[in-house]
C-alpha cells in the first residue's frame, strides 16, 4: 500500500532566528512537488529559550530585554538549555488507497 505524509511536527528554538511564517510559507511551496506530500500539513511548535546562569546556576529566560543576562542575579549566560532547537519531531505517515479504472465498466 502507497503511503503518503499527513502531518509534519517541527520543533523551533526561539533563538534559532526562524521565522515560523516563511518556513510555513516554503514548506507549502514545495510540498506540492511530490504526491508523496502534497496533502501533509505543518505544525510548527515553538520552543522558548532557558538557560542557566554561569555562578549561580539559575534557571532562567535569557531575553534583549535583559541582556541576557541571569534575571535573579544578573550573571551571564553558562549553559542554554533549550531555544536552538531546529528539528522534525515527527512525521504522520498514513496508507493510501489508490483508485483504479473499472475494466469492465463501458462508456
Ligand atoms: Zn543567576
Amino acid at each position: 500500500m502507497p503511503t503518503e505524509a499527513s502531518i509534519c511536527k517541527i520543533q523551533i528554538g526561539e533563538f534559532r532566528n526562524v521565522d515560523p511564517d516563511s518556513l510555513a510559507f516554503a514548506f507549502d511551496a514545495l510540498k506540492s512537488n511530490d504526491p508523496q506530500t502534497q496533502n501533509c500539513q505543518l505544525e510548527i511548535k515553538m520552543i522558548s529559550a532557558e538557560a542557566i546562569c554561569q555562578s549561580n546556576h539559575h534557571s532562567y529566560h535569557p531575553a534583549e530585554a535583559n541582556f541576557y543576562a541571569c534575571t535573579i542575579c544578573g550573571d551571564g549566560i553558562g549553559k542554554l538549555i533549550s531555544g536552538q532547537e531546529l528539528e522534525i519531531a515527527s512525521i504522520i505517515m498514513e496508507t493510501v488507497q489508490i483508485e483504479t479504472m473499472d475494466e469492465t465498466r463501458k462508456a
